[in-house]
């Protein structure tokens, strides 16, 4: 276990989202419905491939018609087709970050009336959870809004689950697929044991998936680009307070309340695609 002593010495406890090795698993249960990739997944690959991702770390996921990467995120195989259909909007998140987030983008009218639903089998207890999650992204920035529906063919993010035990995944969420609307879900893998994590823990890591689908990365990975002003992947790498969105999520500062926990890279990340309040 790893643990992180800060100013206020408290103790974090850290939720792993992925470890090491699992991409042959993972790789092996997707193998079972394995096809070719389609010209426009493979034009979407290359494009990754030019913002400096490996081949061997985009893992084709036939049956979401995505490519999973770093444990918990996945591009659509579409999205370089939907960049080419859907113009840029001046002064949208997509022009500010196209490269950045390369190309996946929220417009903002999408992103300040942003619904999800929660399916049947997200389990009730980790709604409480979610909700402070919704709450947090709502009150950080004036262009994110994220509320809930109850009426499921409204919703901009469907709330779910999986279950694999040879996943070593806790959460995966859907990246903006290039059409400027946000990431168009977010799942949870019930294998792991997520109702004996804390909530604060279970709070950071919904955090962090709903991050993904507003389109960002993770703040210790060297691929896609830097956001200006925060301070890159070495230092997140060497820090796990740096960010919510560094690859394993620690729960630093998030506390089940009002009081936000952002670190001052992730605002500076927030105000430069969303803007603060
Ligand atoms: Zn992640």
């Amino acid at each position: 276990m790893i643990l992180h002593k800060f100013k206020l010495n408290l103790f974090l406890i850290t939720i792993l989202l992925f470890a090491s090795c699992q991409n042959e698993s993972l790789q092996d249960d997707l193998d079972s419905v394995e096809q070719t990739l389609t010209k426009d997944a493979r034009a979407t690959m290359d494009f990754l491939i030019d913002q400096g991702y490996s081949s061997n770390d985009l893992i084709p996921n036939f049956q979401n018609k995505t490519f999973i990467y770093a444990g918990d995120m996945e591009f659509s195989f579409d999205l370089i087709k939907n960049l080419k259909k859907n113009r840029i909007i001046e002064e949208s998140s997509v022009e500010k970050n196209q490269w950045y987030f390369v190309g996946n983008g929220v417009y903002y009218e999408n992103s300040r009336n942003i619904t999800y639903y929660i399916e049947r089998n997200f389990p009730r207890s980790l709604e409480y959870e979610f909700s402070w999650a919704a709450y947090h992204w709502s009150r950080i920035s004036p262009n994110i809004n994220i509320r809930r529906t109850y009426t499921r063919s409204q919703a901009d993010i469907l709330v779910g689950t999986w279950y694999s035990t040879s996943d070593g995944a806790w959460a995966r969420a859907a990246l903006p697929s290039g059409n400027g609307n946000v990431g168009s879900w977010l799942n949870i893998n019930t294998a792991k044991d997520h109702e004996g994590a804390s909530s604060e823990s279970t709070m950071a890591l919904l955090i962090h998936e709903l991050g993904h689908n507003l389109g960002y990365l993770h703040s210790d990975q060297t691929e896609g680009g830097l956001i200006p002003g925060t301070r890159g992947p070495a230092y997140h790498a060497a820090n796990n307070c740096g960010s919510v969105m560094k690859s394993s999520v620690y729960v630093c500062n998030w506390r089940i309340s009002s009081t936000p926990g952002w670190s001052s890279d992730d605002r500076i990340a927030i105000d430069w695609a969303y803007d603060l309040y």
